[in-house]
């Protein structure tokens, strides 16, 4: 998924880019990641005083593992992308042009810079209910479903005194 910079600044032009993009990379890099819809890319590329700018909005619906319950729980997640370019060539290292990614070749995949955005926007500790109670450590029933009845306070002693030093 290639932006030719070039063109943009060129010729100034505003372009839609609009695409469907199969977002099963995200089930090798997140081991919680039960299955994912397509990755929605809504995005203008357009030129402006030698800075090409691409910006929209990126959405995907993920499914994920509970981080307590392990219970498959979705997410929908829509994030604001906005990433300047510029030929290498004329970038003159002044602080205005931190933010501003150089280009080589006249142009840029944009891929790896949305993958990127997705993968910060997943949330790190994806919970099915704020309040999940999670599974039981002694014998594995899901405890927003039943209580097991097994008793939850068999603190080592001297656990209860760590504990203690982190109120
Ligand atoms: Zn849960
Ligand atoms: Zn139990």
């Amino acid at each position: 998924m290639e932006i030719q910079v070039k063109d943009l600044l060129s010729k100034g032009m505003k372009v839609p880019i609009r695409r469907s993009l199969d977002a099963d990379w995200l089930r090798q890099v997140r081991k919680d990641v039960i299955g994912t819809s397509p990755l929605e890319v809504d995005l203008t590329a357009s030129g402006e005083d030698g800075v090409a700018h691409v910006e929209g909005e990126l959405s995907i619906e993920v499914e994920l593992a509970c981080s307590r319950c392990l219970e498959p729980t979705k997410e929908r997640i829509a994030v604001p992308f906005h990433e300047r370019f510029k030929p290498a060539a004329a970038m003159d290292g002044g602080s205005e042009e931190e933010e501003i990614i150089p280009v080589e070749d006249g142009k840029i995949d944009l891929e790896p810079l949305i993958e990127e955005t997705i993968m910060l926007s997943l949330p790190f500790v994806p919970l099915c209910v704020d309040d999940c109670k999670g599974l039981c450590q002694t014998c594995g029933a899901n405890l927003n479903e039943q209580n097991c009845g097994c008793s939850k306070d068999r603190i080592d002693p001297r656990m209860a005194a760590l504990k203690d030093l982190f109120k």
